[in-house]
């Protein structure tokens, strides 16, 4: 089986990957300033020219993008290559405003595809696998992006796109898909379904789950482990950078290592900007070396993660990201406290409580308010109410010691919380639309 899709690139020397780096940033940037008027003017603003990025270490001399860029540039503005030149169109999903449309060359398909071939490979893969694609397929990069990579690598793929679950564990079954890929979300729902069938995570024949699009847990990769009985890895990707599989997990399980011959990353600090030192917590930004259509540079992702560069034991020499810890915009402040969904769904799972819940928080009475819904197993379920008191207050004592507030926690029936077949919506902040 083999251990890495590129050997030479994904074990290659730190010397070697700065070359790379070196050489592809002069080139794009040139590219860029050359092509993007908005970009230009930018640059121009900053009073930085093409001929002042020598190599990788001069990016930080560069002007940020964000999100805002995007949607003022929409949908033509940052397109660095004739439209004729491009072969597709991507989309956010716009879990957080309006849509941004992303670009594409054969070339970035290419590269892109084979980012995911990596992704694949490190989770176990190879031509022998049979891999079941339940990411969304459409504007959504999910379902290419996996389906791209895995035809790359020559497995057996099954393009199921999401939804459907009956019909996924038909074809799971029948078909003895080997490797899952779809949003951490739907494996759980999946595993939750086929247990309700009376399957066992043995009668399966899948070893490995690539699970990304959104953020998740430690609590809920265990989990989803145990309940298809598979290593679950997870990938990382956005719309604007291309898809999924901009960084991935190896078997180490410890971080995904960032394809860093196509992807340059950076940690700043969100509020000034200022670039971070390595294993310092804050805003990723990344920077495309080598798109060709949509090639942002120093783009901020809003996602709050922290780099390491340590040795990995699978042998890949690329920077690791840790799991992002959710988007900046994510973030919910509470009575002036900083609160993660993660969190939350750390405490839950930590508590025996199943992946299903929903977080709404509001103001009232010039107080800010957390309330929780809980869905119950069917073994936990009682009409017992004081049973049913006694567990909510437990909860919400485990919650108030991690998060530094106490919510309100409603337990609820089996089966009340709507499951998710793609990105999960987890929380409803009523205090917006006030
Ligand atoms: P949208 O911004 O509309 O959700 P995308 O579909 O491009 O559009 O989503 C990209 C975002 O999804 C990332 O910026 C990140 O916040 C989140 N994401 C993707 N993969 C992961 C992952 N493995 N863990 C946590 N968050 C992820
Ligand atoms: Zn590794």
């Amino acid at each position: 089986m083999p251990q890495y899709f590129q050997p030479e690139i994904e074990t290659a020397s730190r010397d070697e990957i700065i070359r790379i780096q070196n050489e592809k940033i002069v080139k794009q940037v040139r590219h860029v300033y050359d092509n993007v008027a908005y970009y230009r003017d930018l640059m121009d603003k900053k009073g930085v020219k093409p001929e002042d990025i020598k190599g990788i270490e001069d990016i930080h001399k560069l002007p940020f993008l964000k999100k805002d860029d995007l949607r003022e540039c929409y949908p033509y503005g940052l397109l660095a290559t004739d439209l004729k030149d491009c072969v597709r169109i991507h989309s956010t999903s716009g879990t957080t405003g309006k849509r941004v449309v992303a670009f594409y060359t054969h070339h970035d398909i290419d590269l892109w595809e084979e980012c995911c071939a990596r992704a694949i490979v490190a989770a176990g893969g190879s031509n022998e696998d049979v891999v079941q694609v339940c990411y969304g397929y459409g504007l959504f990069t999910g379902g290419s992006g996996l389906d791209g990579g895995s035809h790359k690598l020559g497995c057996l793929t099954l393009p199921m796109s999401s939804g459907n679950t009956d019909r996924q564990i038909q074809f799971m079954m029948d078909l003895n898909a080997t490797i899952l890929c779809c949003t951490p979300s739907y494996a759980a729902f999946i595993a939750e379904s086929l247990k309700e069938r009376g399957y066992k995570p043995e009668d399966n024949k899948l070893k490995a789950g690539i699970f990304g699009a959104e953020p998740w847990t430690e609590e809920m990769r265990q989990q989803i482990e145990e309940g298809l009985g598979i290593k679950a890895y997870d990938i990382y990707g956005l719309t604007e950078t291309s898809g999924p599989g901009v960084a991935f997990e190896c078997s180490e399980q410890t971080g995904m290592h960032i394809n860093e011959d196509h992807f340059y990353a950076e940690i700043i600090d969100p509020d000034t900007g200022e670039v971070l030192p390595e294993g310092e917590k804050g805003e990723l930004v990344f920077t495309a070396l080598d798109k060709e259509a949509f090639p942002l540079l120093r783009y901020r992702t809003r996602d709050i993660c922290v780099l390491t560069r340590g040795k990995c034991s699978c042998g890949r020499t690329h920077v690791k990201m840790c799991k992002p810890m959710g988007r900046s915009d994510d973030m919910l402040i509470i009575r002036g406290v900083n609160v993660f969904p993660s969190q939350i769904e750390t405490v839950l799972l930590n508590e025996g409580y199943s992946p299903n819940y929903m977080i709404y928080v509001d103001r009232k009475n010039n107080t800010d308010t957390l309330d929780i819904d809980v869905e119950l197993s069917p073994e936990r379920f009682s009409d017992n109410i004081a049973d049913m008191q006694e567990m909510e207050k437990k909860l919400a004592a485990a919650m108030r010691t991690m998060l530094g507030i106490g919510p309100k926690i409603h337990l609820v029936p089996p089966k009340t919380i709507q499951r998710s077949e793609g990105k999960a919506v987890r929380v409803v902040d009523n205090r917006k639309l006030h």
